[in-house]
């Protein structure tokens, strides 16, 4: 890795990847993650990317999105989404994303929970890893971009509210070391990683947040995380909970109690269903609900959701003859770094886009599907606001910053990235104790 960048992207999920893909070609940019690129969540991500369907569906998407949201979101922010929606598949699909078709070509479009139409393209039950992969593999042609794995970003080079880059830690060489950047853009994913059960990968501990917090960067909402209704119940608890994606009950599947009678409308934005299945477990005395697929023709669970019966079967269900155990589980982190609806923080030349971000598209609570879509968009735009309000680095500066740096901060990754992790803790606690999150369970 170089000690200078024009612009240095923390983590490859599809917001840090879109931001690399936008920016212009002059440009020497670096994109890091913690471990290989493939371990994002973006990689996750089963049920699909939200699309409007024509014009005429701007209002309902909209306010489908303001529903979910109990009204909290940024009407501006979510009204750029909405109509920024068809153009964003459209690159996808320029990429080579290979939605599903209907007969006559045109994509096919599934439902969530939350949604009064459909209006959800997807790839199989893996809308994400096909995303992702695409983005990654042009990225990765880009002779601008450099893909740097396994280096953890451990602080921000900031002096009087300027960020000058990245201390960051070579993590098999264990270096820690400053680079240099114009620009800083965080898109460092959720925050899972500091819950007992979520559906994230562990290693999203809310590195980015936690270093905001650190550095006084405003923050927000950031004790609005969403609970996912449904993830797939196992005695063994260790690890990353496995998702049973929404569209898996916006294609028929209903959820029953103890006794396998139904006792909710699954089709309910998820804060509203998640309750309804904690308060079951209750009356019930159940650590899980029943998850029933059958009502879904067996031909389209084959076609749609391969990677749910294939998991479904490793842990000793038939989902085409029986009910799955199923238990909500962290999953959503609405709130995050304060940014506009460019991605600029409150801090010069640092951006923050994707899930660590709250620019105040979900409010109060994430309406399914639209998490890729605003992850892509939103780190378009900061690539192009960079580009646009482009002004280069004062060295000595930059220099000056640095050498604050007191290094024996650093001595202990795990120690610190530990600390981050509790910080994190308090401030949701905190945040919850100011103003709670009145859709939360
Ligand atoms: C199981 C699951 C299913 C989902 N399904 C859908 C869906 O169907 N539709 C939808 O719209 N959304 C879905 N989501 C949500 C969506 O996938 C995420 O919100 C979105 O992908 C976030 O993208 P991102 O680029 O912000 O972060 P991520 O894709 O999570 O990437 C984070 C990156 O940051 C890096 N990073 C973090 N900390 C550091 C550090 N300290 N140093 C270096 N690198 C770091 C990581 O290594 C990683 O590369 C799902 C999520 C999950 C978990």
């Amino acid at each position: 890795m170089e000690n200078f960048y024009n612009v240095l992207i923390v983590g490859t999920g599809v917001a840090g990847l879109n931001c690399a893909l936008h920016l212009p070609a002059w440009m020497k940019v670096a994109v890091l993650c913690k471990d290989t690129p493939d371990r994002s969540d973006s990689y996750l991500a089963q049920g699909g990317i939200c699309r409007r369907q024509g014009k005429e569906d701007f209002e309902s998407y909209f306010n489908d999105t303001m529903r979910a949201g109990h009204c909290e979101n940024n009407p501006d922010a979510v009204k750029i989404m909405v109509n920024s929606s068809e153009m964003i598949v459209d690159e996808l699909v320029a990429l080579g994303v290979d939605f599903a078709r209907n007969p006559d070509g045109t994509l096919a479009v599934t439902r969530e929970g939350g949604h009064s139409k459909s209006r959800i393209c997807f790839h199989e039950d893996c809308t994400g890893k096909e995303i992702t992969e695409k983005l990654l593999a042009r990225v990765k042609q880009m002779d601008n971009v450099s893909i740097i794995p396994k280096t953890t970003m451990l602080d921000l080079i900031e002096r009087g509210n300027e960020c000058f880059g990245l201390v960051v830690m070579d993590n098999e060489t264990r270096r820690v070391f400053p680079v240099y950047a114009e620009y800083t853009v965080l898109a460092c994913g959720g925050i899972g990683g500091v819950f007992t059960h979520s559906t994230n990968f562990r290693l999203l501990t809310g590195d980015g947040l936690a270093v905001c917090l650190k550095h006084d960067v405003a923050v927000d909402n950031i004790n609005y995380i969403q609970i996912h209704p449904t993830t797939l119940y196992t005695k063994n608890s260790a690890g990353r909970s496995f998702l049973i994606s929404e569209s898996v009950r916006g294609e028929g599947a209903v959820l029953r109690d103890k006794n396998f009678n139904r006792f909710t409308d699954e089709l309910k934005p998820r804060d509203v269903v998640t309750a309804a299945i904690y308060k079951q477990m209750e009356k019930d005395k159940t650590d899980f609900v029943w998850l029933d697929m059958r009502p879904i023709p067996p031909e389209e669970i084959r076609a749609h959701f391969p990677s749910i019966v294939e998991k479904c079967r490793e842990e000793g269900y038939d989902v085409f003859s029986e009910c799955i155990p199923v238990v909500p589980a962290q999953h959503y982190f609405m709130g995050g770094i304060r940014s506009d609806l460019c991605g600029r923080t409150t801090m010069d030349r640092l951006y923050a886009v994707g899930e660590t971000c709250c620019n105040g598209v979900h409010g109060a609570n994430r309406l399914a599907s639209n998490s890729l879509l605003e992850s892509l968009l939103f780190a378009q735009r900061a690539a192009q606001t960079i580009n646009s309000l482009h002004k280069g680095l004062n060295m000595a500066k930059a220099r000056m910053a640095e050498s604050s740096i007191d290094y024996g901060d650093y001595a202990d990754p795990e120690k610190l990235l530990e600390e981050y992790k509790q910080s994190v803790i308090k401030a949701i606690k905190e945040a919850e104790h100011d103003k709670p999150h009145f859709g939360r369970t």
